[in-house]
């Protein structure tokens, strides 16, 4: 249940109440926004705690939450969620943009994606050093080596750096060369992984998992939003369906779905999505009009040659003109994409 502060209450009076929470065997989730301070109580509810919250100095009322996740939902925290990444800004009105290479495979691959994506308007390098592979045999990534050219990449454009984390133990090191967390669609219910990452505050970047639902998704965000972290983004990156024209099946009604249920923002990955690098502009502009707080997107400097999705990357120049058609959407829709060195209106 949420007890809902008055407008005016004090900085005591809400931890009076946060106290009264922990008392009666809850958890006191403290949540600031622009009108009311919220303590979202949770755990199991004895008799009743309902009244006893209610009678207390400052506080509105005590409702219960319906749904399932509870810090995730929209009855909590009715205004969005902004993440902030170093020069990565997603949420609340403002669109991110993350884009890279499947896998790091070597500086100059890394550091000349960096460039052009930056170039074209992206804030944040995506390249994964821990690759989870369907199969064994596959390239498993460049591990720490890789993690250090996505920081000297970091170091030289300013971009912001999401790389995957597949395991509970790296998430330590990840984060410590990481400005984003990604956790992957195979990992999204490793619980011991979500608890992990929700240990720190850096942002997570949590994908959806391929046969996941949507209250699937929401309660895996709950995981990591409940251990203390808030910086969560979701990421719809398709799901698996019958349809076999495409990798995966990307639904855009996620977003605004997810809009409706939770104030986390919601990014998009239009190359895992679809796996066609033929399709990939339509769908991130789509997204776009979908009102989607980010894209992630595969970038390659030769798809050709890349060792893992290049038949879904886009070129640079691809990049580019995606950017441009994806700039013109969100100009008709008055939706800001956030620029490294400041906000600007497109
Ligand atoms: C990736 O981003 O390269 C990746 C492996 O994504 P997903 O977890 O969505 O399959
Ligand atoms: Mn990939």
């Amino acid at each position: 249940m949420i007890v809902v502060m008055e407008k005016g209450a004090t900085k005591d009076q809400i931890q009076h109440m946060a106290g009264r929470v922990e008392a009666l065997g809850l958890r006191a989730h403290l949540i600031y926004g622009t009108e009311h301070t919220v303590i979202a109580a949770i755990g199991e509810k004895r008799e009743h705690t309902k009244e006893s919250l209610e009678s207390g100095a400052g506080v509105a009322e005590v409702v219960p939450i319906l749904a399932p996740y509870k810090v995730a939902s929209r009855e909590v925290k009715p205004e969005p969620t902004q993440v902030v990444a170093g020069g990565l800004t997603v949420g609340a009105g403002v669109m991110g943009v993350i884009a890279g290479p499947c896998s790091v495979e070597n500086e100059e691959q890394l550091i000349s994606t960096a460039r052009a994506v930056k170039a074209a308007g992206a804030t944040a390098l995506r390249g994964g050093a821990f690759k989870p592979r369907s199969s064994p045999y596959s390239s498993q990534g460049m591990k720490e080596d890789g993690l250090k050219l996505l920081a000297a990449a970091r170091e030289e454009t300013g971009l912001a750096v999401v790389t995957e984390v597949m395991s509970p133990e790296d998430v330590e090191l990840v984060a410590s060369y990481a400005d984003v967390l990604q956790i992957g669609a195979r990992n999204m219910q490793n619980y011991r992984l979500l608890e992990e990452a929700g240990r720190l505050d850096t942002p997570i970047l949590l994908k959806r998992g391929p046969s996941a639902t949507m209250d699937e998704l929401l309660l895996a965000a709950e995981y990591i939003l409940n251990e203390g972290n808030p910086n969560v983004m979701l990421c719809e990156r398709g799901i698996r369906t019958f349809e076999s024209h495409t990798r995966f099946t990307l639904p855009l009604a996620s977003v605004p779905y997810l809009h409706h249920k939770t104030h986390l923002p919601v990014v998009i990955d239009p190359s895992h999505g679809t796996g066609h690098t033929y399709l990939v502009p339509d769908m991130a502009a789509a997204s776009v009009a979908a009102g989607a707080d980010g894209l992630i997107v595969e970038v390659h400097p030769n798809p050709e040659g890349a060792f893992s999705d290049g038949y879904q990357s886009l070129t640079f120049q691809q990049f580019e003109q995606t950017m441009a058609r994806v700039r013109k959407v969100a100009d008709a829709l008055g939706v800001q994409i956030a620029s490294q060195s400041r906000r600007v209106t497109v």
